[in-house]
């Protein structure tokens, strides 16, 4: 068994991507949530004519039918999606840090292809996967390379800032005290949004699911959608001004205060 890499921009990959499997026939596409992913898979549906289903957090395999399970009604409850079998299926896997998934993907996993899509317009000749049978899995995955130094899926230590802390000068110094302690940097969507923070840094329904050992929420509300993402953390630090803020029902540790002021001031006391 060997992967199938891709590596290329999000618009030369749906082409190279698109492009790939018009030629092979394939019964389900598997790709993993990251940023590129989620923003190629809707035009690659519609071009190959498949069927979409994005956020898929477990796959299982029932008398040889793939089958997966998404959250629906802002994780309140879970829907099972069956694929039919008269066309292809897109089918986009969150990574929720539970390995039973990915473990189910791989046995699923009957035909491999190694690819590198660098050299644009060979694709399909680099692609040994060119007679997958009909009826069996590819598996895609992308090695991405973004300026993320550290993958916030596995990181251990999270500093996460929302809209609480006001402005992009403060989440730079949310930066800073996250390097200091060599751990990763986390975003709400409002954050992504204004763009202080990247999208591969977003958590939340829409962004990455995490597990932490410890999350730090600077000025995070606690909506529905972020807790989605980190509430599997092992302890949740949380600093907001607000007492009625759903984060600190969640949450370990909460400290009722300015999170900028708490920010500035470990950073001079650091001497960062
Ligand atoms: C379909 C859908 C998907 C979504 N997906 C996501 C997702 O993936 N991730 C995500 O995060 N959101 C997501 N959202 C948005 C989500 O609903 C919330 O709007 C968002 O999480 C709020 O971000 P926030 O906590 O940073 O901002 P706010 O809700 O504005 O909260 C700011 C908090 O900061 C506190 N605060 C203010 N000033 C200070 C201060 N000086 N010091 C400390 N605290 C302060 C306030 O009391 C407040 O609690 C999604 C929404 C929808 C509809």
């Amino acid at each position: 068994m060997s992967l199938l890499y891709v590596d290329a921009e999000a618009i030369q990959f749906t082409y190279e991507i698109t492009h790939y499997f018009q030629n092979v026939k394939t019964d389900y596409i598997l790709l993993p949530s990251t940023p590129l992913f989620r923003e190629a898979t809707a035009e690659m549906a519609v071009r190959l004519s498949a069927s979409l289903l994005t956020d898929c957090i477990a796959l299982s395999v029932d008398n040889g039918r793939l089958q997966g399970l998404r959250p629906s009604l802002n994780g309140k409850s879970f829907s099972h999606y069956a694929f039919s079998d008269d066309q292809p299926t897109v089918i986009v896997v969150k990574d929720t840090g539970i390995t039973e998934p990915r473990q189910n993907l791989l046995q699923s996993c009957v035909k491999v292809a190694e690819l590198s899509a660098s050299a644009p317009g060979n694709t399909a000749e680099k692609c040994p996967g060119n007679h997958a049978a009909p009826g069996k899995i590819v598996f895609v995955r992308k090695i991405i390379h973004e300026n993320v130094s550290k993958d916030i899926k596995d990181a251990p230590l999270i500093f996460a800032g929302g809209r609480g802390l006001m402005n992009e000068q403060s989440f730079e110094a949310l930066r800073r005290l996250a390097d200091f302690f060599d751990a990763s940097v986390g975003a709400s969507r409002p954050v992504v949004d204004c763009g202080w923070a990247e999208p591969s840094e977003q958590i939340g329904q829409t962004g990455s699911f995490v597990h932490p050992k410890v999350y730090l929420a600077f000025g995070i509300s606690g909506a529905i959608q972020h807790l989605a993402g980190m509430k599997n953390s092992q302890c949740i630090i949380a600093v907001n001004t607000n007492l009625n803020s759903p984060i600190f029902q969640y949450c370990d540790y909460g400290i009722r205060g300015d999170a900028n002021s708490i920010i500035r001031n470990l950073l001079q006391i650091l001497a960062v």
